[in-house]
């Protein structure tokens, strides 16, 4: 395998590059850490996450999670996928983490019922508060600030992206964490997020945790949490779920 701490290729006989303490095509550069991508699901089958990811779901059982009282979750696991048992309540990861690439995968039921907000809600908490709405709005209205992958009670996706109810759907979220200093807000969070594979947000300020019928506000809080789906008493399924934590530019490979 070639040594790539070695500076055999590049360059050191060009300009800094601004804002960097590297050349132009400085061969000490550190080069970035390899990843194996994964592969992408189709209907029929579940893709696999990259080599770094962290799974927090992967089909067999939720060993990962929490009910809301810290107790075993008990939504319903079967071929490779959770489901809602709806009068159970809102489930979470015992891991919690901060700015990330989040992947989710969910399906809304085939049998459509109800419609607005009662045809097949659930939600992605991401921190355990901040929620990316699911929701079937295949032909289906509802108040555009609530609609699927809304930044719930705060911002409309940009476009309707949902497939048929019954169909695998993705969501790929980047989660950019507010900062605070003490109890002063910093800086916002922001979120990017794709709904199979079509942009619904680009680096949108998000104006603080999810609230109903009302504004919102940031309090300080941790950098931290866990992600949370919701029990809307909706049969929605769920599977494939990972992230991977956000790093820097630059990082050296470890070890
Ligand atoms: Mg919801």
């Amino acid at each position: 395998m070639a040594d790539t701490t070695k500076p055999n290729v590049g360059y050191d006989d060009t300009p800094i590059i601004p804002g960097s303490c590297w050349r132009v095509h400085d061969g000490k550069r550190p080069q970035p850490r390899v990843v194996l991508p994964g592969t992408c699901s189709t209907q029929a089958s579940v893709g696999l996450p990259p080599s770094d990811a962290i799974v927090l779901f992967d089909g067999r059982d939720l060993a990962n999670w929490f009910n809301k009282d810290g107790a075993a979750a008990e939504w319903k696991v079967e071929n490779g996928y959770m489901e809602v048992v709806p009068g159970k309540g809102d489930i979470r990861t015992k891991a919690e983490f901060g700015d990330c690439q989040l992947h989710v995968e969910w399906a809304e039921p085939e049998v459509v019922k109800g419609d607005s907000q009662g045809r097949g809600n659930s939600g992605v908490f991401v921190l355990g508060m901040y929620e990316i709405q699911v929701l079937d709005c295949y032909q289906n209205p509802t108040y555009p600030d609530g609609t699927t992958g809304a930044i719930y009670g705060q911002c409309p996706p940009l476009v309707n992206a949902c497939r048929k109810p019954g169909e695998w759907q993705t969501y790929d979220i980047v989660w950019i964490g507010p900062r605070f200093a003490g109890d002063r807000l910093v800086s916002p969070a922001y979120l990017t997020v794709f709904q199979n594979g079509v942009l619904l947000h680009l680096m949108k300020e998000v104006q603080g945790p999810t609230q109903h019928r009302t504004t919102t506000a940031y309090k300080a809080h941790a950098l931290t949490g866990p992600l949370k789906l919701q029990d809307h008493n909706d049969l929605v399924r769920f599977r494939n779920l990972w992230y991977r934590p956000l790093t820097a530019y630059d990082q050296l490979a470890p070890g």
